[in-house]
């Protein structure tokens, strides 16, 4: 047998499942407080330097587990102060991951899938097909080789404040892997991030949405994109199976529980296709019942799309509208433009996609269907 094939990654597990871990190895459960702060307080990967673990224990760890990182590929920095690295994982795939940074906050943008398999007609993520779930491990990691990379300010306060899942990918279609991910950045023996100040994006999963709500406190956001069923089953094919009113039902049904949670709406602006006025109106009445807010995300073009981005006249008239309807919206800044790593720009290397993509697709469509 391949002792190291067999090794369990700890970056897998949140801290029930360091628990469960270090139980079946005959280890009190507590453990598992200790090797969480070695990883995600002191960035400490190496079982030989937990010097609080004691001998045995560092050694019988050394033998069936491993602290495993994916690996940063390429790293660029944006003339706005956007950092972008290009992630890989065993097996030849890789994600892009984002920072950015500004005046109050600094958000990092996480992917959970190698590709994705939902095809919304304007992303092109979707464009590229989609390879497979990321593990915990691989999420999670994205993370912490982000806060290694950047350090901290020089008055010791970390660069991530914020994390959104609105990179790669579905979320709430990687659902077992995404929970404990988000878990270690909520725990305080992890990254220790509010509820609020770690974001869930869905293209409208509607049980994703009630399985999350009942699952863990983080904060919710939508991808909209039309108050009309017409259009947004054209812009996100998803809209289909679960269409608006559904959806908004599954909203309001997230916010009403004791977290006093609200969501946010992304509604890209495709030129000519869902900024018109009597969009924006319709917007208005839809999400009047829904405690929440607007943020705005102008199209970024990519090879080969045949959408264009609004006029920035058709941009300020669609707020505008929305705005003096009650709505609060936002009208989300482009950043990092020079090094490709707005919206529905991140590429990586989604390997393996003509065959096995079809293939996970059509599995994915009975999924949803
Ligand atoms: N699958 C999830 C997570 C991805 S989030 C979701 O759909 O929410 C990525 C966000 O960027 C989504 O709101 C998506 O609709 C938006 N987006 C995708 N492609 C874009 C593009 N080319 N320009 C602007 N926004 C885009």
């Amino acid at each position: 047998m391949n002792a190291i094939k067999s090794r369990l990654n700890l970056l897998d597990f949140d801290e029930a499942g360091l628990r469960d871990f270090f139980v079946s190895i005959g280890e009190k459960p507590f453990r598992a407080q200790q090797i969480l702060k070695w990883i995600y307080h002191h960035a400490v990967t190496d079982f030989e330097a937990m010097t609080d673990l004691g001998i045995a224990l560092r050694q019988k760890l050394d033998l069936i587990a491993e602290i495993k990182l994916p690996q940063i590929l390429r790293e660029q920095r944006s003339v706005d102060g956007t950092v972008k690295w290009l992630i890989g994982f065993h097996g030849g795939n890789a994600v892009e991951t984002v920072y950015i940074p500004e005046p109050k906050r600094g958000t990092l943008c996480v992917s959970s899938q190698v590709g994705c398999a939902l095809n919304c007609s304007f992303c092109s993520t979707g464009a590229q097909g989609f390879a497979r779930n990321l593990g915990t491990a691989e999420i999670i990691g994205q993370v912490w080789l982000a806060a290694q990379a950047l350090g901290h300010e020089r008055n010791g306060q970390r660069k991530i404040t914020n994390v959104v899942m609105m990179g790669m990918g579905e979320p709430l279609l990687n659902f077992d892997a995404v929970v404990p991910a988000l878990s270690l950045m909520r725990n305080d023996l992890g990254f220790g991030f509010a509820a609020k100040r770690v974001t869930v994006s869905t293209a409208g999963l509607v049980p994703g949405i009630y399985r999350l709500r009942d699952t863990i406190d983080v904060a919710l956001a939508v991808s909209l994109h039309s108050p009309l069923d017409e259009v947004r089953t054209e812009l996100v094919p998803l809209n289909r199976k679960y269409p608006i009113a559904e959806l908004l039902q599954a909203c309001r049904d997230y916010v009403s529980d004791k977290h006093k949670r609200t969501v946010t709406f992304e509604y890209t602006l495709l030129n000519d296709v869902n900024d018109h006025p009597e969009q924006a109106r319709k917007l208005v009445k839809l999400l009047r019942t829904v405690p929440g807010k607007l943020n705005l995300i102008p199209f970024n073009p990519f090879p080969g799309t045949r959408y264009r981005c609004s006029t920035q006249e058709r941009i300020d008239r669609f707020q505008e509208i929305v705005m003096q309807g009650g709505l609060i919206a936002t009208v989300r800044k482009t950043r990092g433009g020079d090094i490709d790593a707005a919206c529905g720009q991140l590429v990586g290397k989604v390997q393996d996609r003509t065959k096995r993509s079809a293939r996970i697709k059509l599995r994915m469509a009975e999924i949803t269907s």
